[in-house]
C-alpha cells in the first residue's frame, strides 16, 4: 500500500477526522538515519503526527514539531508541509530500551520532563509558536495535549508504529480527530465513546487496516463524508545553495581556516544525510564571494 492520508468531516461539521498510514516514508526515514527499535518507533510516531499536523495547514504553510525531554534520545524533530511531505530526525538515533510491558518504551527513552514545541510558518510576518510541558512523552497524547491546552482546539491523537525484531518498520500510521466550533456535546460524547473502543492502533495497522478503516471506526455512529485524499511522502528541503549560506554565514575567519585545515569539506543535512562536499576551491570562491559582499556593504 502507498502511503497516504485522508480528510473528512462529520454530515453536521462538528468533527474532523484525519487519518494516515505511513508506513514507507517512517521505514526510510528510519533506515537512512539507521534508528535502534526504540528511536524509530519515537521518530515513526513523531513523523506521523506531522504529517498530521501538516494536513490542517494551508497551501504553502508548514509546521515544525520538537520533542525535547530528559531520557537517552534527547530531542525529536518533524517538519511538515501542508501538500504532505515531511522530513525528520532524532538526536540520538542508536537509542534503544528494554520493552515496557511488551511494548518499546519510547516514553522512557524521550524523559518525562520536557517541552513539546509548535512552530508553524503562516506565511505571515511573525511565526506562530505554541510550547507544552511533556504530557506522558508517548508523543500521541503529548500532541493532542498540545492542540487541546494550546490551541484551545478539544482533540484526540492516536499514533503506531510496529518495529520488526529485525529492526525493520512493518506499519506505521495515525488519526486525529477535532471538535469544530460550533461543538455539539452529542458529537464529542459519541466520538469519544467510539475512540474509546477502538483496538491499539498498531494491532489495526497490522491487519491492514486502510485510512478509510479507521475513519469508519472512528465515525462509526456518525454519518461523515471523506473531502479528501492525498499521497504523503518523505522529502527534504536541503540543497548545495542552501548548505553555501550556512557556510557563509559563519565568516571569513572560519571559512579560512576551513580550507586551510581540510582538502574537502563535508557537511550532511541533519534531516535527511544527504551529503554535501565542498573542495578546497570550492570554500575558496565562498571565501571571495563574502569578502566581495562585504565590499559592497561598506
Ligand atoms: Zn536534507
Amino acid at each position: 500500500m502507498q502511503d497516504y492520508l485522508i480528510r473528512a468531516v462529520t454530515v453536521e461539521g462538528h468533527i474532523r477526522g484525519l487519518a494516515c498510514v505511513s508506513t514507507r516514508l517512517v521505514h526510510e526515514i528510519c533506515h537512512r538515519h539507521g534508528t535502534a527499535p526504540t528511536a524509530s518507533a519515537a521518530l515513526g510516531r513523531a513523523l506521523t503526527g506531522g504529517v498530521l499536523f501538516g494536513a490542517l495547514l494551508k497551501s504553502h504553510q508548514r509546521v515544525a514539531m520538537k520533542f525535547e525531554g530528559n531520557g537517552p534520545l534527547k530531542k525529536i524533530l518533524a517538519e511538515a508541509d501542508s501538500d504532505g511531505s515531511v522530513r525528520g530526525y532524532v538526536a540520538e538515533p542508536r537509542v534503544d530500551l528494554e520493552l515496557k510491558n511488551g511494548k518499546l518504551d519510547v516514553a522512557g527513552a524521550l524523559g518525562h520532563a520536557g517541552l513539546l514545541t509548535v512552530a508553524k510558518d503562516l506565511r505571515m510576518k511573525e511565526p506562530y509558536q505554541g510550547i507544552v510541558e511533556l504530557y506522558t512523552s508517548e508523543i500521541a497524547e503529548d500532541l493532542a495535549y498540545y492542540l487541546t491546552e494550546s490551541e484551545q482546539i478539544p482533540s484526540a491523537v492516536g499514533l503506531g508504529v510496529f518495529v520488526e525484531p529485525d529492526g525493520s518498520v512493518s506499519c506505521a500510521g495515525g488519526f486525529l480527530v477535532q471538535s469544530l466550533p460550533p461543538s455539539s456535546d452529542e458529537m464529542i460524547r459519541k466520538t469519544v465513546r467510539q475512540l474509546e473502543k477502538l483496538p491499539p492502533i498498531t494491532e489495526l495497522l497490522r491487519e491492514g487496516a486502510h485510512p478509510e478503516d479507521l475513519i469508519e471506526l472512528i465515525f462509526k455512529e456518525v454519518p461523515y463524508d471523506v473531502l479528501e485524499k492525498r499521497p504523503i511522502s518523505p522529502k527534504c528541503s536541503c540543497s548545495r545553495e542552501r548548505i553555501e549560506k550556512a557556510l557563509l554565514s559563519l565568516g571569513e575567519k572560519e571559512l579560512e581556516s576551513l580550507a586551510r585545515e581540510h582538502e574537502e569539506v563535508d557537511v550532511n543535512c541533519e534531516f535527511c544525510r544527504e551529503n554535501y562536499r565542498f573542495s578546497k576551491e570550492d570554500v575558496g570562491n565562498l571565501m571571495e564571494r563574502l569578502m566581495s559582499q562585504e565590499k559592497i556593504l561598506h
